[in-house]
């Protein structure tokens, strides 16, 4: 057992699971408890090599804004500023989608399938070999534990390289008696809760298959797309196949609206899929928009009680709840709720939050004071709707956006934590009798995104699982991701699947021989 006055022990104690822990209240065995804590673990910076200011990165050069403005980046949990980023205008936009339609035309559209697969595998390797330099970077920029951008984030973007760089040369397997075709130019727009793993989601399949790209990152993250820039760079990509260009939500509308564009990407909120669902309305691109979520994670009474804490903390807490698939309401099955609200209670006691580069975090820091400030407007409305709130004492740091791991129980369906997308570590607690109650009240949303399903009976998962009405469902598990599985959703979580072969159905037109 780790002490206070044993700090190699707690260190070592340092690096077991999450669900390894002990409680911090053990003692010694004669009833005493003692006080004791993790020593720090703080992952260097040292690697990350920031620059004062990053261009936009359009035809394979590092180029500022067309009226030279710039916006800053900053570090959620110190809320310094990182780097001044360009911030493109329309002109930029309408240079980005022209240097990519030039490298689809010369050189990126007519390319054979293996040597396009050379250059992903090229740049998945990159990713592996450059993977503590991005996964610190991520964890600066967005808040998010260092734990879950290097074993998280970073992994599976380079996963999902390897994963479509095999693919590129077999498009005639993966469509059979078909010919696929790449569509030209993507636009694409990503969110800032999982940048780099969300750029690697769209822009390998869409390379892949033979088009090029221009991506919006999120004003709050765009430095490990940048990064990816120099990836790219470093890779031989003919300039102009992956254009970065950074700048305001309207930047992406132009971008969205450009005629020179074939298909649009986006994942975010429901509300600007909606206006890039206008946007491209009355043309033949393509789209496809993964947007938010409100899972049920449904925990039945058969179900091994611990091992479901243990995936219920994960379905919400992981990255801080800022993920579209969180399982953010809990279905307890009447029977159960009770040591189950006592065991998630427990579990929450020893959640560490603060700061995001200690490999002990399991909590970072919120992406950035407006998603701060929208969490805690929804939590005052659950207090004030009359549901009971739960927070473990933890100390947040003085500095930085943070908010503690909380647990809401007495929920009534009609209140807005239950209907609506908190994006963050906020669990809504809800109960049920009996399968059919739980199917009413995990498909009562307008989203479609996930859920989860915990319980002993195999039957039984596959009875809830044809019911559900949810693009993904988990079953005795929760947030688990593979390249080659594909993901959406559909009602207000939107349409088109990413991952897998589907990923890349999205990014070809299919021809008869
Ligand atoms: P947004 O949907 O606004 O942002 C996602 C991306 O869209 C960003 O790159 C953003 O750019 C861009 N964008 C913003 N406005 C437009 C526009 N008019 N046209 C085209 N692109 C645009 O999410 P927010 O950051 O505002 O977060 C708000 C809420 O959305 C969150 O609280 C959460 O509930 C939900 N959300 C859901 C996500 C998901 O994965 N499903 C991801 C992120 C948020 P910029 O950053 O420059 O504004």
């Amino acid at each position: 057992m780790a002490t206070e006055t044993d700090p190699a022990v707690a260190r070592s104690d340092a690096v077991t699971s999450v669900g390894d822990r002990a409680p911090s209240s053990w003692g010694l065995g004669d009833g005493q408890a003692i006080p004791w804590d993790y020593a720090p673990a703080p992952e260097s910076r040292d690697v990350v090599r920031l620059k004062e200011r990053y261009g936009l990165f359009i035809g394979g050069k590092d180029v500022a804004a067309s009226d030279g403005q710039v916006f800053t980046s900053v570090n959620p949990a110190t809320e310094e500023p990182l780097a001044e980023v360009a911030r493109a205008t329309a002109a930029d936009m309408d240079a980005a989608v022209r240097a990519a339609r030039t490298a689809f035309r010369r050189r990126w559209g007519g390319l054979p399938g293996k040597e396009r697969a050379k250059y992903l595998f090229r740049i998945a390797r990159i990713l592996q070999e450059r993977s503590r330099e991005f996964a610190v970077l991520e964890s600066m920029d967005s808040g998010k534990p260092i734990k879950e951008s290097r074993d998280v984030d970073v992994p599976l973007a380079a996963a999902h390289f390897w994963y479509y760089a095999g693919w590129a040369d077999k498009l005639e397997y993966a469509f059979p008696g078909r010919v696929a075709k790449p569509l030209g130019v993507a636009g694409q727009i990503i969110p800032w809760n999982f940048p780099l793993l969300m750029l690697a989601w769209k822009i390998a399949p869409a390379l892949a298959a033979g088009n090029t790209v221009v991506l919006k990152p999120a004003s709050t993250t765009p430095l490990s797309a940048l990064l990816f820039a120099d990836v790219c760079r470093q890779a031989d990509l003919p300039p102009g196949v992956v254009n970065i260009v950074p700048g305001p939500g309207e930047i992406g509308m132009s971008l969205v609206t450009h005629p020179g564009v074939d298909k649009v990407a986006f994942t975010g909120s429901t509300d600007i899929g909606k206006k890039i669902y206008k946007g491209v309305a009355g043309t033949d691109k393509g789209l496809t928009l993964e947007l938010g979520g409100k899972a049920a994670n449904i925990v039945f009474d058969d179900a091994p009680l611990d091992q479901a804490v243990e995936g219920v903390v994960n379905g919400i807490y992981f990255n801080q709840g800022e993920v579209c698939c969180a399982g953010s309401r809990l279905l307890a099955q009447e029977s159960i709720v009770e040591p189950l609200i006592e065991k998630l209670k427990d579990r929450l006691s020893t959640i560490r939050v603060g700061d995001p580069l200690d490999k002990n975090t399991d909590v970072g820091a919120i992406n950035s004071r407006a998603q701060l400030e929208k969490i805690t407007e929804l939590v005052a409305a659950g207090r004030a709707e009359g549901a009971e709130m739960y927070q473990p004492a933890c100390d947040l740091p003085d500095r930085g956006y943070f908010f503690r791991p909380t647990l809401f129980t007495n929920v009534a369906q009609s209140s807005r934590i239950a209907r609506e997308e908190i994006f963050g570590p906020v669990l809504s607690v809800l109960t049920f009798r009996t399968p059919e109650e739980a199917v009413e009240k995990a498909n009562n949303t307008p989203y479609g995104l996930s859920a989860g399903v915990w319980t002993d009976k195999g039957s039984r998962i596959l009875h809830m699982v044809k019911r559900m009405k949810a693009g993904v469902v988990w079953a005795n598990t929760f947030n688990r991701f593979d390249p080659t599985s594909p993901f959406g959703g559909y009602k207000e979580s939107g349409f088109g699947r990413e991952g897998g072969m589907h990923g890349l159905h999205a990014y070809v037109r299919l021809e008869d021989r």
